[in-house]
């Protein structure tokens, strides 16, 4: 974790312009603008990217992976909130924790998949020291999922595929929401999709065009 009096000084200001932008692009759900407010960004990123944290855009986080837009963030975790709470949460992806940190200050039944394990370490470095501690991480493969845990009210990808991996599905509760960026095989590249479970079965739902890295097999 990286701060500086300077960045610490002026971050909660910078924040909540964050904020306000964030509401401009749309976002409305006060309970996401209020986590997003609260989880302090430039912790999550190198010191040399710190006065860069706050912009609406990915930053580098090392072995080629990326810290989500802000903004992609704040939407995904809208969409699957909307109307309910996020109950028990399922994140594939945790990279360096700053999403996983947005999550836990909105439910306390937070799972968190990497398969990366020095972002994984980094992950759990940062939440400690933001006194975040209770998230369950796993070093694993997130086209797994985590079966002993199961069902989860709600899961979400910060990686793109093709296809939602089964065995997430099998893992989603009655009701349950999964959030993840598609890989669409034309023009927009990768869109996110939402899948809900129903009484008659899973249904999908596309929304804005989004960026992100491949879900990738296997652990490092
Ligand atoms: N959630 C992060 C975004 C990290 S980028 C944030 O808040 O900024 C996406 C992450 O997904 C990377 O760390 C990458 O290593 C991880 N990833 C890719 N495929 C994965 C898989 N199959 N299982 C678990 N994590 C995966």
């Amino acid at each position: 974790m990286n701060s500086t009096l300077g960045v610490g000084m002026t971050s909660q200001r910078t924040r909540a312009r964050m904020v306000e932008r964030l509401r401009e692009q749309g976002i409305r759900d006060e309970r996401v603008l209020t986590a997003m407010a609260s989880v302090p960004r430039h912790l999550f990123v190198e010191q040399a990217l710190a006065h860069r944290a706050y912009e609406d855009t990915a930053l580098p986080l090392g072995f080629g992976q990326t810290i989500s837009q802000p903004y992609v963030v704040a939407r995904m975790i809208e969409l699957l909130i909307a109307g309910r709470q996020l109950g028990k949460t399922l994140e594939i992806g945790a990279g360096c924790g700053y999403q996983t940190a947005v999550l836990s200050s909105l439910s306390k039944d937070i799972y968190a998949m990497e398969r990366i394990a020095p972002l994984l370490t980094r992950a759990k470095d940062n939440l400690r020291q933001l006194r975040l501690p209770q998230v369950r991480f796993k070093h694993g493969d997130g086209h797994l999922g985590i079966p002993e845990a199961k069902p989860f009210d709600t899961i979400i990808l910060a990686a793109a595929s093709a296809h939602v991996p089964q065995a997430l599905l099998d893992q989603l509760a009655p009701l349950g929401r999964l959030v993840m960026p598609l890989v669409t095989g034309k023009k927009p590249d990768q869109v996110l999709l939402m899948v809900e479970q129903g009484p008659q079965g899973f249904f999908e739902t596309r929304f804005d065009a989004v960026r992100f890295v491949p879900l990738l097999p296997g652990v490092e």
